[in-house]
């Protein structure tokens, strides 16, 4: 999952694992950071509140932000002038939660997975767990350790599905939909089995939400489209002095955001050009057409899936890069196979004998960033 320049190798104190925890992360996330002098550039405490074009100078953005005064609690905001914005600003914070009937009137808790932290307070108690993408297929096995029962809703299952999950747990469920939650605590799934539930946990992803950008942004978010948007990331209108990163949703994120980011500097640095705002929108229509013709539902515009490393590899020519390496493809089929394979619990099981290859290849890549010595 690391950037394709800063190889994600675990130091010698670091966790080795395949897939390390998140304190590996974080500890590779702080390295890129010192390896390429970034503090400096970032305002910590400073939440952007309004981006909009500035009325006096054509083509710049006034940016108004409020930030934390040193030493106090008080805040204060200023505006600036920038000659472009690049929007970062995530989207695993705003909750999206299913419409579900009778929700409003059921007795007991409900929680968004954004607010999940550890199973203990799931102890012995009945979990509703709405979604079976990542989140919930995660939480729900973590949660199964400890709760009583765990009932996983999925609004992709055939109607009829009430079965036992695979794996480590017996008191693991998985249903169809949810089809109404009832005053007295019931919840109804469309399989028609009844669970009287203690919590319902909704694992229902987020919204692409941008409350700083006005609507002289010409952007708008509809059904979970962010458009219009050449290749996900530049409004053609307003293009290239405003951009979006990090937007696409079923991929690796940091090799595509970096790629993603490297095509934007191109572009305002002058070293990539894009083409007509006409050509822009003519593709993005195109786009938006094709989605159309195979029926794909608006909210999964940004869901690449399959065509993850086509646009990766197009963002690579873009910025005059060679494309991703095969074994960066074939790690990743193989993981997600994995995850099919043995229902989520392929974590600790990559040494196998028959995947080393993939590693020796990785870090024969590797030996371009790192010093023999750091070689893990
Ligand atoms: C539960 C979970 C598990 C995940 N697991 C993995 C994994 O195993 N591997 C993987 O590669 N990815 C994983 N991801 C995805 C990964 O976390 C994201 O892709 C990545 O964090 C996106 O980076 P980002 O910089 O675009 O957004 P974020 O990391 O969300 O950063 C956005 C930043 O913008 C700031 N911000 C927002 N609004 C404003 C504003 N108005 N003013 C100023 N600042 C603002 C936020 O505070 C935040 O610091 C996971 C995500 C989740 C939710």
């Amino acid at each position: 999952m690391g950037f394709l320049d800063f190889p994600f190798a675990a130091g010698p104190d670091g966790d080795p694992r395949t897939f390390p925890g998140h304190a590996e992360v974080l500890r590779y996330l702080r390295e890129f950071a010192r390896r390429f002098d970034l503090h400096g550039l970032v305002r910590l405490e400073t939440e952007v509140v309004r981006v909009s074009r500035d009325a006096d100078a054509n083509s710049s953005w006034r940016v108004r932000y409020s930030r934390k005064l040193a030493g106090s609690e008080k805040r204060e905001e200023e505006e600036e002038v920038f000659d472009a914005v690049v929007v970062c600003n995530g989207h695993y914070y705003q909750p999206h939660v299913a419409d579900i009937l009778g929700m409003d009137a059921w007795p007991g808790k409900q929680l968004h997975s954004n607010t999940y932290r550890v199973p203990e307070p799931f102890r012995g108690q009945v979990v509703v767990v709405i979604g079976c993408s990542v989140s919930g297929m995660d939480i729900s096995r973590d949660i199964a350790g400890v709760a009583k029962e765990v009932h996983v809703a999925s609004r992709s299952a055939p109607a009829a599905t009430c079965e036992r999950l695979p794996g480590h747990h017996t008191n693991l469920w998985f249903h169809s939909m949810v089809d109404r939650a009832e005053e007295d605590g019931t919840v109804v799934f469309q399989d028609g089995s009844r669970i009287k539930a203690d919590v319902i946990l909704h694992c229902t992803g987020y919204k692409y939400s941008f409350p700083f950008l006005g609507d002289d942004a010409t952007i708008s978010v509809d059904d979970n489209r962010v458009g219009p948007l050449y290749k996900h990331v530049f409004p053609p209108q307003v293009a290239p002095q405003l951009s979006f990163i990090g937007l696409p949703l079923k991929v690796i994120p940091f090799t595509l955001f970096e790629l993603q980011s490297n095509w934007v500097a191109g572009v305002l640095s002058g070293r990539i050009q894009l083409p007509s705002k006409e050509d822009m929108m003519r593709d993005v229509m195109a786009f938006y057409s094709s989605l159309d013709a195979c029926g794909r539902p608006r909210r999964y515009t940004h869901v690449l899936g399959d065509l993850e490393f086509e646009y990766e590899n197009w963002l690579a020519g873009q910025c005059r890069r060679e494309c991703i390496e095969d074994w960066r493809r074939e790690m990743f089929a193989v993981s997600m196979q994995d995850n099919v394979d043995h229902h989520g619990n392929h974590r600790d099981m990559w040494d196998r004998g028959d995947r080393d290859h993939l590693l020796v290849q990785a870090n024969r890549e590797f030996t371009h960033y790192f010093p023999a010595a750091l070689q893990p």
